[in-house]
């Protein structure tokens, strides 16, 4: 493998003698891993698990992902097993398992939204943000699929969260970077690399990191990571918020365990990952405390509409539905989110614009209620609700949004379940089957 000449020169004064053995890594194969939904696929840890993440597996070789059904139906997520490491950080500042208010800032397109879902406690409140507005459909996508109800996305610039000040408990900053730790995976990235891009990385790092620690409450914890092995989009990074900030930056358990190495210098604590010592591609992580202080009470001046049409018996499509408040999203438009999350909703969208609040699931057209494919794929629906299952060859043919060539179950909508997990829905009529899979979801490959 070719390197840039700055990237490879620096690289040798930076890792010293780990160098040469972490290039060879560079000329193997990357590795491929997936991490498994827990609410809808248990799988016991075995020799191939990714030993820091619980619900992380090692394949023997890619698939054709897009051709497995249980991808599609948010089974699991596919996800480089270097980035499950915040896994750890989220078992040290959440070991309690209190709920949390958790702001994932740069979200798209949702690997460690999804996992932090799975993380966290369920009373616990997601916003996963993304500024770049062609990014978020593919992140509300991957979050419908992965089918939890207690997420907001937004898209915002970093700085407007500033108006929910000291609100978050937990900020991931999971920064868009130089991405030298995708050389081996994406040779887009090595082809983009130059200097002069890391130094401009650095600096609009350094601002998105100022202008969302107003939102961390007192004692709240920042999650940094980035996927390069660039000193001044890392630990510079973590040590600039020790400075200017009073942030305390916290020591984990990780070197012994899963071979990171840790980069400590002036009580700052910063863990790599890199591709000779952990089977994964490079990943940099630090988390940073910030000091005590007096929390904030913040006013309500927006209410979710909870005035809903008696037709809409929530019981009928969700499971432990008194657990959740029902509200009208959009114009007939109806969504639920945990009831005990309905106070920091009222919270978020008095002080911030959102682009999506819980799960979407259900629809009014006229008299007739329509299920969505949000609910479909929600760990919350009613276990009653009518299904088929298929076998492989008609669950893709159901993704490529073709006819069901099966025997007729008889009128109504039912859901379309591969292997007992939840694809979409039909709504049979008349001997056929409408499709419902939205246009968006649907495969393109042959
Ligand atoms: N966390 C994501 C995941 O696990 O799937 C990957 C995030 S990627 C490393 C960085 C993200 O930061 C991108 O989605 C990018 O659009 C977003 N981004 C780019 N510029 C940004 C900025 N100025 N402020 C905040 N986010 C930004």
């Amino acid at each position: 493998m070719k390197f840039p000449d700055g990237f490879e020169k620096r690289m040798k004064i930076q890792m010293e003698s780990e160098w040469s053995s972490l290039k060879e890594a560079l000329e193997s194969e990357p590795p491929v891993s997936i991490r498994y939904n827990p609410l809808k696929f248990q799988k016991q840890q075995n020799e191939f698990s990714v030993p820091w993440c619980k619900d992380g597996f090692y394949l023997p070789q890619r698939p054709i992902f897009t051709l497995d059904p249980l991808l599609h139906a948010g089974a699991y997520y596919v996800q480089e097993a270097s980035s499950m490491l915040i896994e750890k950080a989220i078992n040290f500042i959440s070991g309690d398992n209190e709920p949390k208010r958790v702001l994932d800032l740069c979200a798209a397109p949702g690997g460690k939204s999804t996992h932090l879902l799975s993380l966290l406690n369920s009373n616990s409140l997601l916003v996963s943000n993304e500024v770049i507005q062609t990014r978020v459909p593919v992140l509300i996508e991957n979050l419908t699929k992965w089918g939890y109800q207690n997420s907001i996305v937004t898209n915002l610039d970093p700085k407007i969260f500033a108006r929910l000040e000291g609100f978050f408990d937990i900020i991931l900053v999971d920064a868009p970077c130089s991405g030298e730790g995708l050389f081996r995976k994406d040779p887009k990235a090595m082809n983009e690399w130059s200097e002069e891009n890391a130094s401009n990385c650095a600096l609009r790092q350094t601002r998105i990191l100022n202008d969302i620690l107003p939102s961390l409450r007192p004692g709240g914890f920042i999650i940094y990571s980035t996927c390069t092995y660039n000193p001044s989009e890392n630990q510079d990074q973590l040590q600039k918020m020790s400075n200017h900030h009073e942030m305390t930056s916290i020591q984990l358990d990780l070197v012994e365990k899963y071979g990171v190495l840790e980069l400590s210098s002036n009580g700052i604590y910063g863990y790599q990952c890199i591709p000779n010592k952990t089977k994964g591609e490079g990943f940099f992580m630090g988390v940073m405390q910030k000091k005590s202080g007096e929390i904030k009470d913040h006013k309500i001046n927006k209410k979710l509409n909870i005035s809903i049409p008696k037709t809409i018996d929530s019981s009928q499509w969700l499971s432990e539905s008194d657990n959740y408040v029902i509200f009208e999203n959009h114009e007939n438009e109806f969504s639920f989110i945990k009831k005990s999350l309905q106070h920091d909703v009222e919270i978020i969208l008095s002080h911030i614009p959102v682009k999506k609040i819980g799960t979407h699931f259900i629809t009014l057209k006229g008299k007739n209620i329509l299920p969505t494919h949000g609910l479909a794929l929600s760990v919350c629906k009613s276990p009653g609700l009518p299904t088929i299952e298929v076998p492989l060859q008609e669950a893709l043919e159901y993704l490529r949004k073709n006819n069901l060539n099966i025997e007729y179950p008889g009128d109504g909508w039912k859901i379309v379940n591969y292997q007992g997990n939840a694809l979409g829905w039909v709504n049979a009529t008349s001997g056929r089957f409408n499709n419902k899979l939205p246009m968006e979801f649907r495969i393109r490959t042959l």
